[in-house]
C-alpha cells in the first residue's frame, strides 16, 4: 500500500476531471477559475508553447490543424483500420502511419505518439491537483471505457507514466460510477451504469452486495453518443441555411465544423429550457456581408430528430441484459454518466426503459473521476480499522474476449467476454512437426469468429522446445488477465515442468527507445513545471 497521495483521474474523450479523498470526503479539484471539468484537449502554439484543457477550447476554431481533441477515439486501432481511418476523415488536424501500424499526429512538422497528447491531458490533471494541495503528486488511479482492450489499456498507462504518474490502477469508468454512488452505503441492490458521453455508449450492469462491487455485464457502441445529436442538428440548421442562401459548402469546408459548433449551442440549451431561439450571424463566402441565421429550436424537433440515436443505446441495454438472469426492469438504481445524460430525453427515455427515474446525486461529469478518487485512497495512504471495514472489493470484467488464431485462422476462444477479473486461463500445445523446437502463438482480443477481425494483441514465441517427434511436447500455455484488464502470457513444458522462454509482444507498439524520446520531449516541453502554492 502506497503512502503517498493517490488521485483518480477521469481521462475522457472530451473532458477530463480529476479528483482526491480527503478525510474520508472526495474532493473535485477545481482550476484556477473553479472549472471542476477540463476539456481533453491540446493546442500547439506557434511560439512552442502549449495550451491545455479548458484555454485550449478557443484554438479549435483559431487554429483547427494545430489543435488537438479526441486523440483518445484513436487509440489502440491502428493506422490502416476501419476506424481510424473513418476518424480521420472527420478531424481538421493531420493523422500519419507511424511505427508499427500506431496513428502518430503531425502538429507542426513533428509527429506526436497518442499517448504523447494524452499524457499532456494528464500532465495537465496532476498540475491542477498539485496546486491545490500544495504536495507532490505522483500516484494515480486512471480510469478507461469498460470495453478498451488490452493496447488501449497499455497504452493508457503509458500515457500516465509519460506524465509522470505511477499509475496504480487502470480502473474501468462504470466500475468507478458505481464505486462512487455505493461507497460505504453497504448497498443490496442491481445497479445499471448507463454512460452516454460525446462518442461513445457503454451500458454496465452490477451487483453491489454490501461493499463488494461485481460487474455482471457490459456492452457497448463506440460510435454512438452526443455528437450524433450534433450532427442531426448540423443538418437542421444547414438545411434552413440552404433554403434562405445561395451557397456551396464545398467551396468552405469551416462552415460544417462552425456550424456544429453552433448545433452543440442549441442542444445545450435545450438542456435547460424548452425553446433555444438561434440568432447569429454566418460568414458565407457568397455574399459580401454576414448572413442572419434566425432559428427557433424546440425540444420537440430535438425528438424527432434524434429519438432514434436514444433508441440505438436500448439495443445496447437489451444485449447487456441478455446476458445476466433479471431484466432492466428488476434494476434497483440506475446511475447517469457523460455529459450527453443532461439531454431531458435521454433522462425520460432511460426512465421508460427501466421504469424507474435514473439517479442524478452525483454529477455525470464527476461521478468516474469521484470514484477513481475512492480507488485511489484504498490503494493509498494507509486506512484506519474504520475505513477497512468500508474497502469495497471491486470485482471487475473482461469487456473482450481473448484467444489465439488455429491454423484455419479461427479464434479459439480462450477467455470469454465478461470472466470476472483476474482470471486465467490455460490450453495445451503440442509441436505439429518433428524436432519443432518453435512454437508460434498469435493472441487476439475480439468478438468475430474470424481471428483477423479482432484486434491482435501479439505473439508468443516459445523457443528452445527440446527437438522430439510431432506431438510428443505438450507446453501448456497460461493466459492471465489481471485487475486493470492486462492481459499476460507464461508457459510451462508439461513433462519437464521446465517454465519457457517465452517473447510476447502484448504490449503498446513503441519500443522502449521510442518511450524514452517521448519522455525528454515531455520534458522539454516545459509541461509541468508548476510551482506548489500552498
Ligand atoms: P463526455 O464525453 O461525457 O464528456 O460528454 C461529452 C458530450 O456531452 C458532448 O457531446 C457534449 O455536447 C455533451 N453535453 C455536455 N453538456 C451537455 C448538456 N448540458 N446538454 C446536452 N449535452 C451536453
Amino acid at each position: 500500500m502506497s503512502e503517498e497521495i493517490v488521485v483518480g483521474i477521469d481521462l475522457g474523450t472530451t473532458n477530463s476531471c480529476v479528483a482526491v479523498m480527503i478525510d474520508s470526503q472526495v474532493v473535485v479539484i477545481p482550476d484556477e477559475q473553479g472549472r471542476r471539468i477540463q476539456s481533453s484537449i491540446v493546442s500547439f502554439m506557434e511560439d512552442g508553447s502549449l495550451v491545455i484543457g479548458n484555454e485550449a477550447q478557443r484554438e479549435l476554431v483559431a487554429d483547427p490543424r494545430n489543435t488537438i481533441f479526441s486523440a483518445k477515439r484513436f487509440i489502440g486501432y491502428p493506422f490502416d483500420s476501419k476506424e481510424a481511418r473513418k476518424l480521420r476523415a472527420q478531424l481538421p488536424y493531420k493523422v500519419i502511419k507511424g511505427e508499427d501500424q500506431n496513428s502518430m499526429i503531425e502538429i507542426r512538422g513533428e509527429a506526436f505518439a497518442l499517448p504523447e497528447i494524452s499524457a499532456l491531458v494528464l500532465h495537465r490533471m496532476k498540475d491542477l491537483a498539485e496546486q491545490y494541495l500544495g504536495v507532490e503528486v505522483n500516484q494515480a488511479v486512471i480510469t478507461v471505457p469498460a470495453n478498451f482492450n488490452d493496447s488501449q489499456r497499455q497504452m493508457t498507462k503509458l500515457a500516465g507514466e509519460l506524465a509522470g504518474l505511477e499509475v496504480l490502477r487502470i480502473l474501468n469508468e462504470p466500475t468507478a460510477a458505481a464505486l462512487a454512488y455505493g461507497y460505504g452505503k453497504g448497498l443490496d441492490a442491481k445497479l445499471a451504469i448507463y454512460d452516454l458521453g460525446g462518442g461513445t455508449f457503454d451500458m454496465t450492469v452490477l451487483q453491489a452486495s454490501g461493499n463488494v462491487f461485481e460487474v455482471k455485464s457490459t456492452a457497448g457502441d463506440t460510435y454512438l453518443g452526443g455528437d450524433d445529436f450534433d450532427n442531426r442538428l448540423t443538418r437542421v440548421i444547414l438545411i434552413y441555411l440552404q433554403n434562405h442562401y445561395d451557397f456551396s459548402i464545398e467551396k468552405q469546408p469551416h462552415l460544417r465544423g462552425q456550424i456544429k459548433h453552433i448545433a452543440e449551442l442549441v442542444k445545450k440549451g435545450l438542456s435547460v429550457r424548452d425553446k433555444f431561439k438561434l440568432s447569429q450571424q454566418i460568414r458565407l463566402l457568397e455574399y459580401p456581408e454576414p448572413v442572419e441565421l434566425n432559428l427557433v429550436m424546440s425540444r420537440e424537433l430535438f425528438k424527432k430528430q434524434c429519438s432514434d440515436i436514444i433508441d440505438r443505446s436500448f439495443t445496447i441495454c437489451d444485449e447487456a441484459f441478455s446476458r445476466v438472469p433479471f431484466d432492466a426492469k428488476e434494476i434497483d438504481d440506475v446511475i447517469l454518466v457523460g455529459g450527453s445524460t443532461r439531454v431531458p430525453l435521454v433522462k425520460s427515455m432511460v426512465e421508460d426503459y427501466f421504469g424507474k427515474a435514473p439517479r442524478t446525486d452525483i454529477d455525470p461529469d464527476e461521478v468516474v473521476a469521484v470514484g477513481a478518487a475512492i480507488q485511489g485512497a484504498m490503494l493509498g495512504a494507509p486506512f484506519s480499522v474504520e475505513q477497512l471495514k468500508h474497502n469495497p472489493l471491486l470485482l471487475d470484467v473482461t469487456p473482450v474476449s481473448i484467444g489465439i488464431m488455429t491454423v484455419q485462422g479461427i479464434c479459439e476462444v480462450l477467455i470469454k467476454k465478461n470472466t470476472a477479473v483476474p482470471c486465467e486461463e490455460s490450453k495445451v500445445f503440442t509441436t505439429t512437426v518433428d524436432q519443432q523446437t518453435v512454437v508460434k502463438i498469435q493472441v487476439f482480443q475480439g468478438e468475430s469468429r474470424v481471428a483477423n477481425d479482432n484486434v491482435k494483441l501479439g505473439e508468443l514465441e516459445l523457443i528452445g522446445i527440446r527437438p522430439a517427434p510431432r506431438g510428443e511436447v505438450k507446453i501448456e500455455v497460461i493466459f492471465e488477465v489481471d485487475t486493470d484488464g492486462l492481459v499476460s502470457v507464461k508457459a510451462k513444458d508439461l513433462d519437464t515442468g521446465l517454465a519457457h522462454e517465452t517473447r510476447v509482444k502484448v504490449s503498446t507498439g513503441y519500443s522502449e527507445e521510442n518511450v524514452s524520446q517521448m519522455k525528454e520531449r515531455l520534458d522539454a516541453s516545459g509541461v509541468g513545471a508548476v510551482e506548489l502554492t500552498k
